[in-house]
């Protein structure tokens, strides 16, 4: 039977959110929305409307919905061969790992399945970087305030917001906090952790920060962390998770800084949807040995097979250079937007497809409040904090659907406006 097929004779059984919420923890504040299928750029809700899909599965669906190429690469695997575990080698695993090396920094990579568990990975491998390497027993891991970083406990504990960590004390020892994008402050911090004797394993940062606000790293900044780190022998490490697989404009976030990591995660994009994390490191900080760390499900021939699928298209003449322009199209329209409400947005900014709006600190509106009324307008955006509306289409998106997203957001801000004025 054909996909479409399938669709056809599937009965439309309802299933209301209120019957979802008796059964599913309430660890979401969900919008009212129940989404049932999607195509490119858009995404329809069980009664049949549609929406232009600027959220992409929180910066994930690389190539967005249904793409031709994935559903290919999705059939084909699932046919062939989809798990056997990391007792037997398999040939995607090591394909995927070959394209990312020679499109990346990296010698060598580590598969899992998210991207808390790849930077969980990588603070492992500090840790036991510094205990060989650098003889350090108790390893500090430096991150940034404002940072994002998921949500298992060493993960919490590096996201430098207490919101995520509140409740869930004791946290992982061994990590300290700096305002990100500050010269001086880092530089303070490893003086005074490093003397009389060296403690920082790691310096961990996103090259710009997603969740925190859609904050790009400075270059000045972030070379200067690089050579602090050569210096004194620390390792970088680079949360790739959202700003990596081409979502920048350039295939990785630090290609933006003009610096290299030792380490870096990905996962979000590199799946297009399909659930896949990955670890990649230099040569140098390749020091795992069987044993030191694994993942049941981590680099099966399924996800990678699909990831792969993924990576080649976006390698594909053009793609990176379509996330260049329509990021640079997006941000003039919201730039121009932004001139009608200088009561309200104080700042557009970002890198190639990953753009955030913010609003004034003390604006009478608020991020989800754009949301809001973008969705009432047919738009899909999720809020970066309370004051970030941010925008992280999928990668394919057309000049066309930037123009109708920022009619979207304009209608949308009229209406609050004219809400506020009655
Ligand atoms: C989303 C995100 C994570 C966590 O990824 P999960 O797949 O949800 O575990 C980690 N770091 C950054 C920068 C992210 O944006």
């Amino acid at each position: 039977m054909s996909p479409e097929m399938l669709l056809q004779t599937a009965p439309a059984a309802p299933f209301s959110s209120t019957e979802f919420d008796d059964y599913v923890v309430h660890s979401y504040a969900r919008f009212p929305l129940m989404l049932e299928r999607g195509d490119g750029c858009r995404v329809w809700d069980v009664e049949g409307r549609e929406y232009l899909d600027f959220v992409a599965g929180i910066a994930t669906c690389t190539l967005g919905h249904a793409h031709p190429t994935m559903v290919d690469a999705v059939t084909q695997h699932i046919r062939k061969l989809h798990h056997v575990s990391n007792l037997y080698y398999t040939r995607e695993q090591g394909e995927l790992a070959k394209w990312l090396v020679e499109h990346s920094c990296a010698d060598k990579v580590f598969f899992c399945n998210s991207g808390a568990e790849a930077n969980e990975g990588a603070i492992k491998l500090a840790r036991k970087y510094a205990h060989t390497v650098l003889q350090i027993e108790n390893p500090i891991v430096i991150t940034a305030n404002a940072s994002f970083h998921g949500r298992t406990l060493a993960t919490i504990t590096a996201t430098g917001q207490p919101k995520y960590q509140k409740g869930f004390s004791p946290l992982v020892p061994g990590f300290r906090y700096v305002p990100y994008n500050d010269i001086a402050a880092i530089e303070q911090a490893i003086a005074t952790l490093n003397h009389p004797t060296r403690q920082v394993a790691a310096i961990m940062l996103e090259g710009l920060q997603g969740e925190g606000g859609v904050r790009p790293g400075d270059r000045p900044y972030f070379q200067r962390v690089r050579q602090l780190c050569d210096e004194q022998g620390m390792l970088l490490l680079m949360d790739e998770v959202q700003v990596g697989m081409g979502r920048s404009g350039h295939l990785w976030g630090y290609e933006n800084l003009g610096i290299e990591p030792d380490v870096f995660t990905s996962a979000k994009g590199l799946g297009g949807g399909i659930p896949i994390g990955a670890m990649l490191c230099k040569a140098s900080c390749d020091i795992f040995q069987p044993g030191d760390h694994a993942s049941t499900y981590g680099g099966n021939p399924f996800a990678c097979g699909v990831a792969l699928s993924v990576c080649r298209t976006l390698a594909q003449p053009g793609f990176l250079e379509n996330v260049q322009a329509r990021g640079e199209q997006l941000r003039a329209g919201l730039r121009a937007i932004a001139q009608a409400y200088p009561n309200w947005i104080c700042d557009v900014r970002g890198w190639g497809l990953i753009n955030g709006m913010e609003l004034h600190a003390d604006a009478e509106i608020t991020s989800p409040e754009v949301v809001n009324a973008a969705m009432a307008e047919g738009l899909l955006l999720v809020p970066a904090g309370p004051k970030v509306v941010r925008f992280v289409p999928p990668l394919i998106v057309t000049d066309a659907e930037i123009r109708q997203a920022l009619q979207a957001i304009e209608n949308a801000l009229a209406a609050i406006s004219l809400a506020k004025t009655q």
